[in-house]
């Protein structure tokens, strides 16, 4: 038997273009995940975006 124990990091990610997205917010608009940039998030299904806030 198999036990669970396979890296669940790995769902939240994705490729995209040869490059390795990290998955870690829905989309408020389709529910789907948000592609993680350096400074934003951005939705692949219905084109929002999310910018993030440089603050510590
Ligand atoms: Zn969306």
């Amino acid at each position: 038997m198999t036990k669970g124990k396979k890296t669940s990091a790995y769902r939240y990610y994705k490729m995209e273009g040869g490059k390795l997205i990290r998955l870690n917010k829905k989309c408020p608009r389709c529910g789907s995940f948000l592609a993680e940039h350096r400074d934003r998030r951005s939705c692949g299904k219905c084109g929002y975006t999310e910018f993030k806030q440089t603050e510590a």
